[in-house]
């Protein structure tokens, strides 16, 4: 990258630092800003300090927002007693596409995981148990159907039945196209549990 001139080494060196970008990339991407019109470049650029400078964590439900609350939290017509608890913010918009689900979302951002040294108090756990009240009707549990998921719905649901809370865990079927005999034992018990009658 000593070859090139300092800004556009400096552009590389910073593009090679995002998740899956390699060197050449990174250079492939330097070349192609470098080639666009000045206003095009100055929207990229514009775009990535106002995703900083902008967005920030619903205070309820842990949601990437621009205000506070979130859309969804604000949103009147949900079911404001529904709790539906997920590892990520873009699961929001998994299941926001489904158009099944009407009520609110908890965002932990992440889940347990020992391996890497992610315990309970690293996620948003605490935040969930201090939004719930007697009004709320259901908690579901959709983390992730992976180990660090359902140990981490295990652990929130132990946490919740003592409180008299209604906690489900959705069904996870196994995936289209794929083998039962392929299949780990966690899906398929989670597959035969969520059985229903055809
Ligand atoms: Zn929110």
């Amino acid at each position: 990258m000593r070859y090139y001139a300092q800004p556009l080494s400096q552009l590389i060196g910073q593009l090679s630092k995002l998740p899956g970008v390699g060197p050449k990339t990174a250079q492939r991407l330097a070349f192609h800003i470098l080639e666009m019109d000045q206003d095009e470049a100055k929207v990229l650029a514009k775009s990535i300090s106002e995703i900083k400078e902008k967005l920030s964590y619903c205070s309820i439900c842990n949601n990437l927002t621009q205000n506070d609350p979130c859309y969804i939290c604000s949103d009147d017509r949900r079911d404001k007693n529904l709790i539906c608890v997920i590892e990520e913010v873009k699961d929001i918009i998994a299941m926001e596409k489904t158009g099944e689900y009407k009520g609110l979302y908890h965002v932990l951002h992440g889940a347990i995981s020992p391996i890497d040294g992610v315990g309970p108090e690293d996620i948003k756990i605490k935040e969930l148990l201090s939004r719930l009240d007697d009004e709320t009707s259901e908690v579901i549990l959709a983390t992730d159907p992976n180990v660090e998921g359902e140990a981490t719905a295990m652990y929130i649901s132990k946490l919740l039945k003592p409180l008299g809370i209604k906690v489900t865990r959705i069904a996870h079927g196994l995936p289209v196209g794929g083998d039962l005999e392929y299949a780990d034992e966690v899906t398929l018990s989670k597959a035969l549990e969520g059985r229903r009658e055809i």
